[in-house]
């Protein structure tokens, strides 16, 4: 009976998994490939005739792109999930090295192989290759980088001769056509911060996001933003409470140019989406030590995200539809390029939300200080 369900098992997968469009391979417990399917013979140019009964590395080699001559730390993941039990990541910076010596770029996952009691007997390779998306999405980086490049310069133009109507330069203006100047201000503006952003993104996705960190005392970098911001706060309703450490804060080596960038994302928005004009609201920012790393909290007590925008939040463009009923400005922008920051200095990002009730932000900064990049970094987001 059990035989006959092994057989069973056994020929739905052999008839499955030749179909699949991504490349399939198995290992067992030595490494050694028991199945190869045509799609990973297509990406890697090796024949299953050729790599079933050998050790799936001493062919094919799946290298970091930074360390191409590194096979040995994808050896260690693939002795980690057969251990562990766990599903891992091949991440977007993989390389495959093909029998042809051409080089492709991969993602995917390895999971366990588990036989039907749940025993783990090896390892099951999924993988695709991604060179050409890598290239498209390259190529649209650099266009939006050009592009945007090109548009500052007009529009900061345009800015100029407005202004330079605007305040009378050329004679009195009345009060309606000032107005309408203002108007036009305020949407040059928009554009001016719109094409920032896209330029900000395009030079964190391009690999030239600069990190120069400098000891920095937070406690001061927080209370210079919310001064700044105050005006802002007190225009829509809100009040700042900055929870400061009793006992200070050691300096701390981070870029502060990026991580402002980031504190007045989380600052701001906070502002934003707490406006009620019936009652005050409250954002509250906090620094606190655990362990070696700072932790920083914004908490508002404004619209807060519902629950099935969430996991979507640190998305390039991403606005939850509750926004847009505030008649907020936006762009979706801000919290994308604050989680390439906060994770290309050594941290992580996230937040607790719920409808109705408020949200609060948290990020973490290694105490012992960020790396410095001073030729910029390849940087992918995790999702
Ligand atoms: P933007 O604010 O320009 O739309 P962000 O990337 O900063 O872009 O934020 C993305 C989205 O996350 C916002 O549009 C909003 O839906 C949600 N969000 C961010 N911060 C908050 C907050 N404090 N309260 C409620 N929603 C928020």
């Amino acid at each position: 009976m059990k035989n006959q369900k092994l057989l069973l098992e056994d020929n739905k997968f052999n008839a499955i998994l030749p179909l699949i469009s991504d490349g399939v391979f198995i290992i067992d417990r030595n490494y050694k490939i028991t199945f190869f399917n045509k799609m990973a013979t297509h990406i890697s140019g090796f024949m299953a005739e050729e790599m079933i009964g050998e050790r799936f590395d001493k062919k094919l080699k799946f290298m970091p792109k930074k360390d191409k001559k590194n096979n040995s730390k994808f050896v260690e993941i693939v002795k980690k999930v057969i251990i562990t039990g766990k599903i891992k990541k091949i991440a977007d910076d993989i390389i495959l090295i093909r029998e042809d010596k051409l080089k492709v770029e991969v993602t995917g996952n390895i999971a366990p192989f588990k036989d039907l009691e749940g025993k783990i007997i090896g390892c099951i390779f999924i993988f695709r290759d991604i060179t050409k998306e890598q290239e498209i999405d390259r190529m649209k980086t650099e266009f939006v980088s050009l592009a945007s490049h090109q548009l500052r310069t007009p529009l900061t133009t345009i800015r100029w001769f407005i202004e330079e109507l605007y305040i009378g330069e050329l004679g009195p203006l009345n009060s309606e056509q000032k107005d309408y100047l203002k108007q036009v201000l305020e949407s040059n503006s928009r554009m001016i911060k719109l094409v920032n952003d896209l330029l900000d993104i395009s030079r964190l996705e391009t690999s030239r996001l600069r990190i120069a960190p400098e000891p920095t005392d937070l406690i001061e970098l927080i209370k210079s933003i919310l001064s700044e911001y105050l005006p802002v706060a007190k225009a829509s309703n809100c009040k700042f409470k900055f929870n400061k450490p009793k006992a200070g804060f050691p300096k701390v080596k981070i870029d502060p140019v990026l991580i402002k960038q980031v504190l007045i994302n989380l600052i701001s928005n906070a502002v934003k989406y707490s406006f009620n004009k019936n009652s005050e609201g409250l954002v509250m920012i906090s620094l606190d030590k655990k362990g070696k790393e700072a932790v920083i909290k914004v908490k508002d007590n404004g619209i807060g995200i519902p629950e099935e925008f969430q996991s979507r939040i640190f998305q390039k463009f991403f606005r939850a539809d509750n926004v847009y009923k505030l008649d907020t400005e936006g762009t979706g922008f801000g919290l994308y390029i604050s989680k390439l920051i906060i994770e290309a200095s050594g941290g992580k990002i996230w937040f607790k939300s719920v409808e109705g009730a408020g949200t609060a932000f948290y990020f973490t900064l290694p105490i012992t200080g960020c790396k410095s990049v001073l030729e910029g970094k390849n940087l992918s987001i995790t999702q």
